[in-house]
């Protein structure tokens, strides 16, 4: 299995619960501001295939295994959030996300020394985007996208971000949707993508409206996370995940 690094300065519950079973490497940024570039830096030194997985993402089971045995060199999931989803990656201004993303060590050795000036964590994306981008290279998305948790996404006019209370028959629907179109796509999940929908809920939410929300919400919101994080965890061990047999 490739290399799973998971760079933070404070790793989400739900990315927690999304890794669990994965044997991944935690790498401490907290230092400083340039300390996710060094992390790069250190991986591109070695020139290995790995996955990055940012400490609020969350992937869907069987997310890593799909962009760590595809053959390209580069390969992303976007973040599939109501203010953020089905963005070109191939246009000019689109950062490529680092969130989840497969970096090969041929996409490494082309762009070798991109590393050489610190790099600000918030400019990783567009450092790797645009060198790659100047020698003809492009990324290869892969679908759905992951859910990033990150409450900052707030400001990018998330619907979550609502005053009133999000309306449970809503999320229930969303959540519906998504599930028929991961299965009409192949991936057969049962009722696992709700994970995605109450991490965004909570992720989104802005801390007074999650307690608002959660007055109506908190039976739906408890019953299901038990249920999602125990279909997680039968997700270690039972297909799709095992018929992939990417998983150590
Ligand atoms: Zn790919």
């Amino acid at each position: 299995m490739i290399d799973i690094f998971v760079p933070f300065t404070k790793i989400g519950e739900a990315t927690r619960i999304a890794l669990i079973g994965y044997d991944y490497r935690p790498v401490d940024v907290s230092g400083d501001d340039f300390a996710y570039g060094r992390h790069f830096a250190a991986r591109w030194a070695q020139r290995q295939d790995f996955v990055n997985v940012e400490h609020d993402c969350i992937p869907w089971p069987g997310a890593i295994e799909a962009i760590a045995s595809c053959p390209e060199p580069w390969c992303t999931y976007d973040y599939s959030l109501p203010c953020l989803r089905e963005r070109d990656m191939h246009h000019p201004t689109t950062m490529v996300p680092l969130g989840c993303a497969k970096i090969g060590a041929d996409l490494m050795i082309a762009t070798i020394d991109i590393w050489k000036a610190p790099c600000h964590w918030e400019n990783c994306d567009r450092r790797i985007t645009e060198e790659a981008r100047a020698l003809g290279l492009e990324v290869h998305q892969h679908f759905p996208g992951i859910v990033n948790a990150n409450s900052a996404l707030d400001q990018l006019g998330s619907p979550w971000t609502v005053n009133e209370v999000v309306p449970v028959e809503e999320i229930a629907a969303l959540n519906l949707r998504r599930i028929e179109q991961l299965n009409a796509q192949g991936f057969p999940m049962i009722g696992i993508d709700v994970h995605y929908l109450v991490e965004l809920l909570e992720g989104t939410l802005a801390p007074d409206a999650i307690t608002r929300a959660r007055y109506r919400q908190e039976a739906w919101l408890a019953s299901e996370l038990d249920r999602v994080e125990s279909a997680i965890r039968r997700g270690t061990l039972t297909a799709p995940l095992s018929q992939q047999g990417a998983r150590r």
